[in-house]
């Protein structure tokens, strides 16, 4: 068990997320002022911070003495401490991490506080390639985020139920094999909570998003009737951005894309995960990457130019080979977007930690860098990013656009920095207050995420957000 005695400074957090980064699961231990991990090798470590704001972390035995010398003034303690933990853990493991210290789920947001990936690598450790991509995509939803008006309203409509539950997914959507009789009652409490807020919206809609789950995991009347809810009662104009992420390929069908296109959506997401049509039957998926293809085809023949599609690195079934070839194979199709995850262990997935977070002698990380390379040689370039915690191999997620064709609801949403108004179970409605360099101070407003829940108390959900966004 690695142990870390924390004196002079009460960084829990900092120093928690620093060892999970690298081993997992970590426990904060307060009481007897300790962090620990019981899946790290035995050594017991002090975390201090000396004279003159330098950060120590050092076992009594010697072998691991970690000093930073502090990088601004006035010191931040919260980083010093995080940054000698940092090289400690190096040293306890043997091997670095991409992201080095930086551990937090938004890295453009400190890429662009710095705005020199140098800065970046000599503060926080950052692999200068991560640095470099930070704050390159950092200025790219900069740009991005002046094309969202802040006094506008952004939406997010949200269907939380999916043809089948991928293995690696645990989402709040329901696998609608055991829940198909509940969707009419859901989209009649969607439509309730849209009808009471919608006319006390007086704000111009820049965005809207429509998301899952699947979207479309309706039948073809159900959908054409989700899109009547949506666009009979919030005002689109040619200017709103409207997105659907229709997600699983083996839910869409011509007259979906045909609705869809009716209603003024412009893009949409076809997500593949993978172009293995072996990986996708084992991971629960009920499609193959040639009904991805199809759908696809169908989609740029009834007229959708902005197609995104999701790709993920690091599948439990899959080699690096078997990604890059998937980038590749999706390169050739050419969509507008591309979407490239990590993946993570997320609480109440079927697939298990070990799944996730495993020693792969940093193949996943290569993978990754070179589906990059790919993309960007084929002209596209990163213009959103997040991490999560837990992310398999200490990776990232990156959003990746042909220039012009970027989504910038993704942008607003990823920055916390314009209004989101959301419908729908399990939504969080967002709202922006005020700015202090590139931070903005947000308050959340949670939808209930139950299904059940949500459809006996749609009135309820919609009055607390007429309350939230003041708009009585
Ligand atoms: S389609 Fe997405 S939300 Fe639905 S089960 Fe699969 S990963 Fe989860």
């Amino acid at each position: 068990m690695l142990q870390i005695y924390l004196k002079g400074h009460d960084n829990y957090y900092g120093i928690a997320d620093v060892v999970r980064a690298f081993f997992g699961k970590t426990v904060e231990d307060r009481e007897n002022g300790r962090v620990y991990c019981e899946c790290a090798p035995d050594v017991t470590l002090t975390s201090v911070i000396e004279e003159g704001g330098i950060s120590r972390c050092f076992s009594d035995d010697g072998k691991t003495d970690c000093k930073t010398t502090p990088v601004t003034d006035p010191v931040s303690v919260k980083r010093e401490v995080k940054r000698s933990a940092y090289l400690a853990m190096v040293k306890v493991s043997g091997r670095e991490i991409p992201w080095g210290c930086l551990t937090g789920i938004r890295p453009t947001l400190v890429a662009g506080e710095e705005d020199d990936p140098k800065e970046l690598s000599d503060k926080y450790y950052v692999r200068p390639d991560k640095a470099e991509l930070a704050v390159r995509t950092g200025r790219n939803e900069q740009r991005l985020l002046e094309l969202v008006p802040p006094e506008d309203i952004n939406i997010y409509v949200g269907i939380p139920f999916c043809p089948s539950r991928c293995e690696y997914c645990s989402f709040v959507s329901s696998d609608i094999s055991h829940h198909m009789g509940r969707l009419p009652a859901y989209l009649d409490a969607l439509e309730k909570e849209i009808k009471t807020v919608a006319p006390h919206l007086r704000r111009k809609v820049s965005t809207i998003y429509l998301g899952g789950g699947t979207p479309t995991v309706f039948d073809d009347d159900g959908f054409r009737r989700l899109m009547d809810i949506i666009t009979d009662n919030i005002a689109i104009t040619d200017n709103t951005e409207f997105t659907v992420e229709a997600g699983r390929p083996d839910t869409i069908t011509e007259a979906k894309l045909r609705a869809m296109k009716d209603k003024g959506v412009k893009r949409i997401c076809i997500n593949p995960q993978t172009l293995n049509s072996g990986t996708l039957q084992k991971l629960n998926r009920r499609h193959t990457a040639d009904d991805f293809r199809n759908v696809f085809r169908m989609a740029g023949e009834t007229g959708f130019g902005i197609i995104n599609t999701d790709l993920i690195a690091g599948l439990k079934y899959e080699n690096d080979t078997d990604f890059i070839d998937s980038v590749k194979g999706i390169a050739e199709l050419r969509p507008a977007n591309v979407t490239i995850h990590t993946l993570y262990k997320k609480r109440r997935a079927a697939i298990s930690a070990e799944d996730v977070l495993t020693e792969d002698d940093g193949r996943v990380d290569r993978a990754v860098s070179e589906g990059y390379r790919i993309l960007e040689e084929n002209g596209y370039i990163p213009y959103y990013m997040y991490r999560q915690k837990d992310t398999g191999h200490g990776l990232e997620n990156t959003g990746f656009a042909l220039p012009g064709t970027e989504c910038l609801y993704n942008v607003a949403m990823m920055t916390d920095a314009r209004d989101i108004l959301s419908f729908g179970a399990g939504g969080m409605s967002k709202r922006v207050f005020g700015q202090e360099g590139n931070k903005f101070r947000v308050e959340r407003c949670p939808c209930i995420k139950d299904v059940i829940g949500y459809m006996n108390g749609a009135e309820e959900m919609a009055a607390r957000k007429i309350d939230f966004f003041d708009i009585m």
